[in-house]
C-alpha cells in the first residue's frame, strides 16, 4: 500500500531545515512521495512579509529538483481566499487513489496551535498526523513543548488519545493516530534567512545554492 505525505508551510523561503526534516520523515515512515504545499495567503502570517507564491513555488522546485519523490503542489494557490489545511487534505483525498494512506506532516510548533485552524477537529477524523519533534538542543523551549503535547492533545482535541510508547504515537478509538517523530534539530528558520538577506549577510549553507541564486537575482527579501 502506498503512503503519501503532505507537508504544508509558508516556505518563505524553503530552507535546509525543511529539506532535512522532510527527508528524515520520508525515510522514517517509508513514504513513497511527499507533496510540499506552500500556502497562498497564510492565515497566521503577516502578508506583507511573504513573497509572491510563484517565487516560493519556484524556490521549492529548485530545492527538490534532483528528487522525484518530492513534488511541489500549487493546489492552495488555485483556491480563492486564505489557505486552509482542511481543504487541502480534502483535495488530496479526493484526487488520490483510495488505497493510499495520506499523512499530514507538520512541526511541533504548528501542531501546538492547531486548535486555531479551521475545522481542526475534522482533520483528526480525516488524516493521520506526523508531528516533527525537535528535541534536545534547541534553546527555545522545544523540550518543554514536547512535554506539553500530552496536555494539549488531551485538552484541545480529545482525552481519548492515549500514548503508545512502542509506536511513538497517540492512538484513539475513533480518531486518526498522531505520530510523534523525533527529527535532528536544525536551527534554521525562514525568519532568520529573511533577516540575514535584509542585512546583506550570507545565507550560504542555509538554503540550497540554487535557491540562494534565485533570491539574489530576483532581489527577494531586501
Ligand atoms: P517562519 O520563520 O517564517 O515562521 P519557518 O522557517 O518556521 O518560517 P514554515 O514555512 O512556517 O517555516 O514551516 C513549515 C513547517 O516546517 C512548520 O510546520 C515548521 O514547524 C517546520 N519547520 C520549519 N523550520 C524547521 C526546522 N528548522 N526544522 C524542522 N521543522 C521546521
Amino acid at each position: 500500500m502506498k503512503r503519501i505525505g503532505i507537508f504544508g508551510g509558508t516556505f518563505n523561503p524553503i530552507h535546509l531545515g525543511h529539506i532535512h526534516v522532510v527527508r528524515e520523515v520520508k525515510e522514517g515512515f517509508g513514504l513513497n512521495k511527499i507533496f510540499l504545499v506552500p500556502s497562498a495567503l497564510p492565515p497566521h502570517k503577516e502578508p506583507s512579509d511573504v513573497v509572491n507564491a510563484r517565487d516560493r513555488i519556484e524556490m521549492i522546485s529548485l530545492a527538490f529538483s534532483n528528487w522525484s519523490d518530492f513534488e511541489v503542489s500549487d493546489v492552495e494557490l488555485k483556491r480563492l481566499g486564505p489557505s486552509y489545511t482542511i481543504d487541502t487534505v480534502r483535495h488530496f483525498k479526493s484526487v488520490l487513489p483510495k488505497d493510499i494512506t495520506l499523512y499530514l506532516i507538520l512541526g511541533m510548533d504548528a501542531f501546538l496551535e492547531i486548535d486555531t485552524w479551521k475545522s481542526y477537529m475534522d482533520l483528526f477524523l480525516l488524516v493521520p498526523f506526523i508531528v516533527m519533534a525537535r528535541t534536545g538542543t534547541m534553546d527555545d523551549g522545544t523540550v518543554l513543548k514536547w512535554k506539553n503535547v500530552d496536555d494539549y492533545i488531551k485538552s484541545k482535541v480529545s482525552d481519548g488519545y492515549q500514548f503508545s510508547a512502542s509506536r511513538s504515537c497517540y492512538i484513539h478509538d475513533e480518531k486518526q493516530p498522531v505520530f510523534i517523530f523525533n527529527v535532528t534539530p536544525v536551527d534554521i528558520s525562514s525568519t532568520k534567512i529573511r533577516k540575514l538577506v535584509k542585512n546583506g549577510s550570507s545565507i550560504q549553507f542555509m538554503v540550497p545554492e540554487t535557491v540562494e541564486e534565485l533570491i539574489k537575482s530576483k532581489g527577494l527579501y531586501l
